[in-house]
């Protein structure tokens, strides 16, 4: 049973709070995560299942 998604994909800090969205990889499927800060700042993430890269 895959983990629960609690971190950011791109910072790491703790998914809570205004902003905070989870989302599947559009590649993969896979569940990330993103918190607000990152979401504003457009920062990018690389799915650590298939390696694909966002905005
Ligand atoms: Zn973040
Ligand atoms: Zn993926």
């Amino acid at each position: 049973m895959a983990e629960r998604i609690e971190h950011c994909i791109s910072c790491g800090v703790r998914l809570e709070g205004a902003g905070a969205v989870r989302f599947k990889c559009p590649s993969c499927g896979a569940e990330l995560g993103r918190c607000g800060k990152c979401r504003k700042q457009s920062n990018a993430y690389v799915c650590p299942s298939c390696g694909f890269k966002g905005p």
